[in-house]
């Protein structure tokens, strides 16, 4: 999908609020919520959901609970519950104490439960998982009934008090709505409401309970039991509302919010499945759920990505019914924007090659001034040390130049070092194998700020003195998937894997104005892309780097021949 296909923020939900405000509906009132599973971090699939709840609550002045859907506690975990809190915050949004739990309402589903038994409307099932999946029926032939199915209301009753109580096994009964098995929708086919679940300390209830509610019936009574008028889910519910709406229908709830589905984001190059990432986690795949290669909230933190871009993605994305998958570019996009407009520049060396300026002083280091950001002022200047031996890229030095297009370092040749001086290589020094170890130039004292007279030099390129530059550690990342959509290429998607997606340079040289950067903080490499100081790592005493992203193209092309 293009960008330009996208109707928000004026999207199809919002007009549907807007129609329910004019006709007075909740009384004009909105409340959303964002409901995740504790089982996994969040992804980026997730921060279209919230950007998309947490904003509808923004702009129409109304409510966003955050609501942990937590029914399948063998799967969850506390350490989610505090990753997603987190995460939420960071990416800019604030629930504001409205912080939920389904499993705050299990006495509430429980009594609800209850309510279906005595209309007729539930009942205890003894038909093992496969007998109940047998009688299901396919989308081409009916259900058959259980044979349970017209167990009287007060056996039910006894049966349903017995499994909560403890007396069954896992898997001996379930608790059942009594809808139709004929219905041509399966999930009305009179689905499970309860199961048994012994030994499984709930993060949240510990071993208060051994029934647990399943997700179709929880959902639609947590939302009500909040007040939630619009229940924002992706497409795959669409199948379910109607069974959302029954439960809702069939108790003596007096709220009925109205589910809406819009389609779920896909990514190109990566995957955002829970349960795969879950698996690229467990697997040792990536380096845990922050890995800057995972396409998790925590991930992209990490790589450098900020929440306002993650934000701006939401919204050029858009919110619409139909399925798409997003290209890598337009994220990618939106992180190069933001970065472009306030990360201040810096230069570090990835590839260094030792330069000798043979007519530069010894022992007088000098200290250059250098602009943070070539449009915005306010960014400020800093000092960087320049010095008879810089570091500059081998990627920018060619003994001989292979076309007229190159405009770095040759031979004999001139280049401008960036916020410094023209130099002028005269002797490159080889060892025994013939590899480049050092070259050696000459300077000219009147090219500061100023091109000579006469000479034509057009190119830049980036250095750092080596007496002043610090060693770092810095890690380029790649896509995580060397195909598009490595979930459908029919065959299993680790086969796709990239296996290049981590590459780690050590013996980088960095301006030694990033002495005290902050983990976190990110810079501009000039010429080289966009770079944050790693969270987590400092990589025996070298700081470690993460690139977010490389330089626009166009730049590269532009600047860097
Ligand atoms: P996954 O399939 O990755 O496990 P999920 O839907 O099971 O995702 P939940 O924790 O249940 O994960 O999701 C919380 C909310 O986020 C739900 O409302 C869900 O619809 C929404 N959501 C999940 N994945 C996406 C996605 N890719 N795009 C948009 N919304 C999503
Ligand atoms: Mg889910």
């Amino acid at each position: 999908m293009s960008v330009e296909e996208t109707v928000s923020p004026n999207n199809f939900i919002r007009h549907i609020i807007d129609e329910d405000i004019k006709t007075g509906k909740n009384e004009g009132k909105v409340a959303t919520r964002f409901p995740p599973e504790p089982n996994g971090y969040l992804h980026i699939g997730h921060a279209k959901s919230i950007c998309l709840n947490f904003g509808i609550a923004k702009d129409y002045d109304g409510t966003c609970n955050l609501r942990f859907d937590d029914t399948n506690p063998h799967k969850e975990d506390e350490e989610f519950v505090d990753a997603i809190q987190k995460d939420v915050k960071w990416l800019g949004f604030d629930w504001g104490g409205r912080l939920y739990f389904a499993s705050d309402y299990f006495q509430q589903l429980h009594d609800y439960a209850v309510e279906l038994i005595k209309n007729g409307k539930a009942f205890v099932c003894d038909l093992g998982a496969d007998e109940v999946r047998e009688y299901r029926g396919t989308l081409k032939e009916p259900g058959r009934e259980s044979p349970c199915r017209n167990r009287t209301v007060e056996e039910n009753l006894d049966l349903f008090k017995r499994m909560k109580e403890g007396e069954f096994e896992d898997g001996a009964r379930v608790l059942r709505a009594r809808i139709d098995m004929a219905s041509p929708n399966i999930n009305m086919r009179d689905p499970t409401l309860y199961r048994i679940r012994h030994g499984v300390i709930h993060h949240q209830t510990g071993e208060k309970w051994c029934i647990y509610p399943m997700y179709d019936y929880t959902h639609p009574i947590s939302d009500a039991l909040e007040g939630v008028t619009h229940s924002l889910c992706t497409l795959e519910f669409e199948d379910h509302r109607p069974l959302y709406d029954w439960v809702l229908d069939n108790i003596s709830i007096p709220c009925h919010p109205r589910q809406i589905e819009f389609s779920r984001l896909n990514l190109q190059y990566t995957i955002v499945s829970k349960r795969k990432l879950t698996e690229l986690v467990k697997e040792g795949h990536v380096d845990g759920w922050d890995d800057p290669r995972m396409p998790t909230i925590a991930g992209l933190r990490r790589r450098g990505f900020t929440s306002r871009s993650i934000r701006d993605f939401c919204d050029r994305i858009g919110v619409t019914k139909s399925d798409n998958t997003v290209e890598m570019g337009v994220l990618e996009n939106c992180i190069r924007e933001d970065l472009n407009e306030h990360a201040p520049r810096r230069m570090a060396v990835l590839h260094p090659l030792k330069v000798v300026i043979e007519n530069y002083p010894e022992g007088h280091p000098e200290e250059l001034d250098a602009a943070n950001h070539p449009q915005d002022e306010s960014m400020g200047t800093r000092k960087i040390p320049f010095g008879r031996e810089i570091y500059i890229d081998r990627g920018d030095f060619l003994e001989v130049a292979p076309n007229k297009k190159f405009k770095r370092l040759v031979s004999g040749g001139e280049v401008r070092l960036r916020n410094a001086y023209v130099i002028r290589c005269n002797e490159v020094i080889k060892d025994n194998n013939g590899d480049i170890i050092e070259l050696r130039c000459t300077y000219d004292p009147d090219t500061l700020g100023k091109n000579p007279q006469g000479r034509k030099i057009k190119g830049v390129i980036h250095w750092v003195s080596v007496t002043h530059a610090i060693e770092a550690e810095i890690r380029l990342y790649d896509r995580l998937f060397n195909l598009p959509a490595p979930e459908s290429a029919g065959k299993d998607y680790k086969e796709f894997i990239n296996p290049d997606s981590l590459w780690t340079l050590t013996q980088c040289f960095i301006e030694l104005s990033m002495a005290d950067a902050k983990p976190g903080e990110q810079f501009q490499f000039e010429r080289e892309g966009y770079f944050c100081l790693d969270e987590a790592h400092v990589s025996g005493n070298r700081p470690v780097f993460n690139r977010t992203v490389t330089l626009r193209d166009t730049w590269s092309k532009k600047n860097s021949m």
